[in-house]
């Protein structure tokens, strides 16, 4: 698979553009996400023509649509930024980008809780940066995160599984539009989508299962649309363990029953918290291999991404 594109807050990658001239280096992103990933870089400030270093800014009045100004001299700089942005994200569009991570906390790049101030110059944190916002209002479907939530691992697996999701998407679309190719895509990617959501699952096994009825337009805009929106929703233990479940069907023939009890318990450890998903999963892809069960060896779910990225590992 060739580099996931995905932007980037420029100063998460140590460039020195901050308006202190400093920098927010990220070394997950760089060095180990980096490694599967082409970074699309973009600074705001910068951008839009403001100099390193420059005042500092923040956002004020209503959250929902703040000024941008900066914070000693009060210049206002919204229409300057609006105006670059709107130019930006369509440019943007030429890249094929998988997603965008922001730097939080930004009244340009933040993506949310972003600190908006009253009149009487009290913050609340509910805004979204100026470029961020129409970045996510021009996209509406790219997977989003800041880098700050990225530490959370629950988050960080959701994101990354997303953006692998999106890439190999995206080569499906490369290809030639047909039926048969959104039906192969969908049985390889079932596992996936019901360790996020049961009600996508069952309503895009419904879509699929009507494509003939479908215009190949329509079948591949609600296909994308409902995939991304499912692989949005957060898997959980109780999630997994059902289609960890669901899987241990498939082995009903060649279990003894000591395998069989062992692998209950297994997905009963890893469904109190006590174990991380990658066991299971682990035991799982062991007797898909050795009895080469060729439903469950292509299902994505097994491996969706780098296991060097060891996303699974934590409870
Ligand atoms: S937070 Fe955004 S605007 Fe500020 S330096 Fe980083 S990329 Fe540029």
């Amino acid at each position: 698979m060739e580099k996931i594109k995905l932007g980037i807050s420029t100063c998460l990658l140590g460039e020195n553009i901050r308006y202190d001239g400093g920098h927010k280096l990220d070394r997950f992103l760089t060095d180990t996400l980096g490694q599967y990933v082409e970074y699309v870089p973009v600074c705001p400030e910068v951008e839009c023509g403001l100099p390193i270093p420059r005042e500092s800014m923040h956002l004020e009045g209503n959250p929902e649509s703040p000024r941008l100004v900066t914070s000693r001299t009060k210049q206002d700089m919204t229409e300057r930024m609006v105006g670059w942005a709107k130019k930006r994200v369509v440019e943007l569009e030429k890249e094929g980008l998988c997603g965008f991570i922001f730097k939080s906390d930004s009244p340009s790049s933040g993506m949310e809780r972003v600190r908006v101030f009253n009149e009487k110059g009290m913050p609340v944190k509910k805004g979204v940066g100026m470029f961020a916002r129409i970045f996510m209002e021009h996209f509406p479907l790219l997977p989003v995160e800041d880098e700050g939530r990225l530490h959370d691992l629950k988050l960080r697996e959701n994101f990354i599984e997303r953006i692998f999701a999106l890439k190999r998407w995206r080569e499906l679309l490369g290809k030639k539009e047909s039926r048969g190719n959104v039906v192969d895509f969908h049985t390889i990617h079932k596992s996936l989508i019901l360790s996020h959501s049961p009600k996508h699952y069952q309503a895009m096994g419904k879509l699929v299962a009507r494509a003939k009825e479908l215009s190949l337009r329509e079948l591949y805009r609600q296909y994308q649309i409902w995939l991304m929106e499912s692989l949005q929703l957060k898997t959980t233990p109780k999630k997994n363990a059902n289609v960890l479940m669901h899987m241990m069907g498939y082995f009903k023939e060649q279990l003894s029953s000591d395998e069989k009890q062992e692998l209950l318990e297994v997905i009963d450890h890893y469904r109190a918290g006590y174990i991380p998903l990658v066991v299971p999963i682990t035991l799982i892809s062991h007797y898909v291999r050795k009895y080469n069960q060729p439903y469950l060896k292509q299902q994505v779910y097994l491996n969706p991404h780098p296991l060097e990225l060891q996303l699974r590992n934590h409870v």
